[in-house]
């Protein structure tokens, strides 16, 4: 195990697993620091890592921007660390699941190193432009969608997806804030593994925690109390994220407890019926006297979506999504080749800055052999 070679001193009482975050451990966070660090293939480097600025800070760590120098190549740059605030175990599962993935859609894993209470500060990369939520702040204000940053992030957040399903992990908590993006390379990371899980087939029917990610992006099942779901949890999470890219606030929002959240959800597609409520694995709930007749197509009805957008389409996969039957729900590659996306195979697309857009569909072997034959057809890579 490495040993980082400075850092502030913390009360024994959380090496002992008390799960207060002692206060002290953030006094000076422009610290420069020295340590031996892991690179995601396995070696052992020495870092000066000079604190920048902050760019998150939660109950339980703090995001900041590094400059980062690896001395042992002389190498210099710019990085995320993400320091834990509270007991090792709280974010062992993070640095387990970026250790084994590494793809363009996902904020990858630089280096890691551990500290005197053995919990690992993660080295990210840095992405340059913030988060689609900050990014959506601002343009929503100005009453203007996200015009093509519609289909380019979208699509790269389910194919994130894909790639993390075929490592049998689910994200678990996919929302906007968790989705860095550079609009000017129009490229889009998914990152926050903190609530994520690896799944392996050993591991299918263990029980799992359904008390996960925020509100609003939680699927049914897990909200219903759930402890056997799948990954399909995520294919929700990741169409609420889509609903609030397209209206600018969640599809379904502004209810603060689980029941109030559900009785939203069933004011838009209808109450679950009891072979939904077998899907989900929950037992039934008592069906709420007075539902409203929202639906996706009526709340998408003001929204106005230039061309190339396929709004009827957009309508359809959002339909196809949100609904309370996980195994119906499509897999991410079936969203990927779904016909909204279609026009992203356009050739010769640019950005508005006239920058080319990031190549959508170099796909890894690994990648290759994850898709099911309809969407390598679709794709129309010979295999
Ligand atoms: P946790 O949910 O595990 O407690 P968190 O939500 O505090 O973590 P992150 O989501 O990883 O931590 O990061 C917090 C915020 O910091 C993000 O929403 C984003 O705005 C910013 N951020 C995180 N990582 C990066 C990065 N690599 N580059 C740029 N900004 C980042
Ligand atoms: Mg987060």
């Amino acid at each position: 195990m490495v040993q980082i070679f400075e850092m502030g001193e913390t009360e024994s009482k959380e090496a002992a697993g008390n799960t207060k975050v002692d206060k002290r451990e953030e006094e000076d966070p422009t610290k420069v620091l020295h340590v031996r660090a892991v690179t995601w293939d396995g070696e052992t480097v020495k870092l000066t890592v000079e604190p920048m600025n902050y760019l998150g800070k939660g109950a339980f760590g703090t995001v900041k921007k590094i400059l980062l120098v690896d001395e042992s190549s002389g190498t210099e740059g710019v990085a995320a660390l993400k320091n834990p605030l509270g007991p090792e175990r709280l974010n062992s599962m993070e640095k387990a699941i970026l250790l084994e993935i590494r793809h363009k859609n996902v904020c990858n894993l630089l280096y890691f190193f551990v500290d005197k209470l053995n919990r690992s500060h993660l080295i990210l990369e840095y992405v340059e432009g913030g988060d689609l939520f900050q990014f959506m702040r601002t343009h929503f204000v100005h009453n203007v969608g996200l015009g093509e940053y519609l289909e380019l992030f979208a699509y790269q957040l389910w194919r994130a997806i894909a790639y993390c399903h075929a490592n049998a992990i689910i994200h678990r908590d996919l929302k906007p804030e968790n989705l860095l993006v550079n609009p000017e390379l129009g490229t889009l990371k998914l990152t926050d593994f903190g609530c994520s899980v690896l799944l392996r087939d050993e591991d299918a029917g263990k029980e799992m925690m359904f008390y996960v990610g925020t509100l609003v992006f939680r699927a049914p099942e897990l909200i219903l109390g759930s402890t056997r779901y799948s990954a399909k949890c995520d294919i929700w999470s990741a169409a609420i994220v889509m609903s609030e890219m397209v209206l600018g606030k969640p599809i379904f929002y502004d209810a603060t407890a689980p029941k109030a959240h559900m009785k939203k959800i069933a004011d838009h597609i209808g109450f679950p019926t009891e072979l939904d409520f077998g899907d989900m694995g929950v037992e039934p709930i008592k069906r709420p006297s007075h539902l409203k007749t929202h639906s996706i197509q009526k709340r998408l009805a003001h929204v106005h979506l230039p061309p190339p957008s396929d709004k009827p389409m957009l309508e359809k996969l959002l339909e196809e999504t949100i609904i309370y039957s996980p195994a119906k729900r499509p897999t991410a590659w079936e969203v990927l080749v779904h016909p909204f996306f279609r026009w992203l195979r356009e050739p010769g697309l640019v950005l508005p800055n006239g920058k080319p857009y990031p190549d959508l569909f170099d796909f890894s072997e690994f990648e290759m052999a994850s898709m099911p034959d309809a969407v390598r057809a679709n794709f129309n890579i010979a295999f």
